[in-house]
């Protein structure tokens, strides 16, 4: 099928195949990383999928991660990170993507091992280009992004196993982060009794304005300390540390609650015993937005645009930079200094 390509005064027309455009690339070499703004050109991108101009994308752990030496996020050398991106179709040969249309995408292979956000163009596969849900732009769509989604596709994962408000207090983990925070506007906006816990003291009072109705420092999580089983604290959990966090969390989960997981930022190891689940039938569950199935990711996202719509959407943003300012985020971004999202200006 030809290729037909969109012809707008907006810039968002097909840039000549030639014709260069600026991308964030990380390179590695041997047990070192050089990252900067570099000129790519439409053959630098993969030949397949629908092609993007990239308005916004966003930086998440994942694509601080992707600068570390010795990683192993990153999969291919060049990368243009940036696991999630909005933008509109300037090329495509999909009939449901015509040029124009307004997409979204993140995960799967993403800013891993296809070239990601963190650039003017993209391309990307039809089968993961989200058509905009109405009602949102393209900035809301990566002040969300892969966090905002990650966090509704946990309080998504809660009530389909039960939780509903009014059950008993909800905890968050990792609270100012962009799962957590993003977790904390949406649940408390459902109506939920949220308590948020968080490593950074300077933050109690915005994710009080966010709807939490306690805040706690991440050492009062530690009550249960040595012990198997601590008290039944927590009608449900969002967990975005993991590690000791976690195991923390299954300790003083009430009975038949569950936590949704999915993050890393304070260990891959988690000490437990079985107590949790066999004598309170506790629930453990996994979170994973990066292979969500499109029809999921559908869903959820539609789900964002309506009764997940996230009440405090401007609160919500850290920032904007420019690609050249990419690097300091993603620095930013590992040592935890980020609160909320930060958002990347990818289309200039
Ligand atoms: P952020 O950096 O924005 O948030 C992480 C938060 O974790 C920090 O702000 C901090 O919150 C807390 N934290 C950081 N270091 C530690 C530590 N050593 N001990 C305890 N808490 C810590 O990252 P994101 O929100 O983008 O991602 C959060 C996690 O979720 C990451 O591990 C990421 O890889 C993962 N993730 C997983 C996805 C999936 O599909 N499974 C999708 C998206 C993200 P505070 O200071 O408030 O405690």
């Amino acid at each position: 099928m030809p290729v037909s390509a969109a012809s707008s005064a907006d810039g968002s027309s097909a840039p000549d195949p030639g014709a260069s455009f600026p991308a964030y690339v990380v390179r590695r070499h041997d047990d070192t990383v050089r990252s900067g703004v570099e000129d790519l050109t439409l053959t630098d991108l993969p030949g397949d999928g629908v092609l993007v101009a990239v308005r916004w994308s966003s930086v998440n752990y994942k694509d601080g991660m992707v600068g570390v030496p010795g990683n192993r996020v990153a999969r291919i050398s060049p990368l243009v990170p940036g696991v999630d991106l909005a933008g509109v179709v300037v090329a495509s040969d999909d009939p449901l993507l015509t040029p124009g249309t307004e997409v979204l995408a993140h995960g799967e292979d993403l800013g891993v091992s296809r070239h990601g956000g963190f650039a003017a163009y993209a391309r990307v596969p039809a089968g993961q280009a989200i058509p905009l849900p109405p009602g949102l732009s393209l900035r809301d769509a990566m002040v969300i992004g892969t966090a905002g989604f990650t966090a509704a596709l946990s309080v998504d994962q809660l009530e389909q196993r039960g939780l509903r408000p009014g059950g008993g207090p909800v905890l968050v983990t990792g609270a100012s982060g962009g799962v957590g925070s993003f977790a904390v506007d949406l649940l408390a906006g459902r109506g939920y009794e949220v308590v948020a816990s968080t490593g950074k003291g300077a933050e109690h009072a915005w994710l009080r304005e966010l709807g939490a109705s306690e805040v706690v420092g991440r050492d009062a999580l530690d009550e249960a300390e040595g012990r198997v089983l601590g008290p039944e604290r927590w009608a449900g959990a969002v967990d975005c540390v993991g590690g000791d966090t976690l195991a923390k969390v299954l300790r003083t989960l009430a009975y038949g609650a569950a936590v949704a997981a999915s993050g890393l930022t304070g260990g891959t190891d988690v000490g437990t015993t079985v107590y949790p689940f066999i004598t309170r039938g506790v629930a453990l569950l996994g979170v994973d937005s990066v292979r969500t199935p499109l029809e999921r990711r559908r869903a959820v996202w539609g789900r964002l645009a309506e009764d997940l719509r996230p009440a405090h959407l401007e609160q919500l943003v850290a920032g904007e930079v420019a690609l050249d300012a990419v690097g300091g985020a993603l620095a930013d971004i590992l040592a935890a200094r980020v609160r909320g999202r930060l958002l990347v200006r990818s289309g200039g």
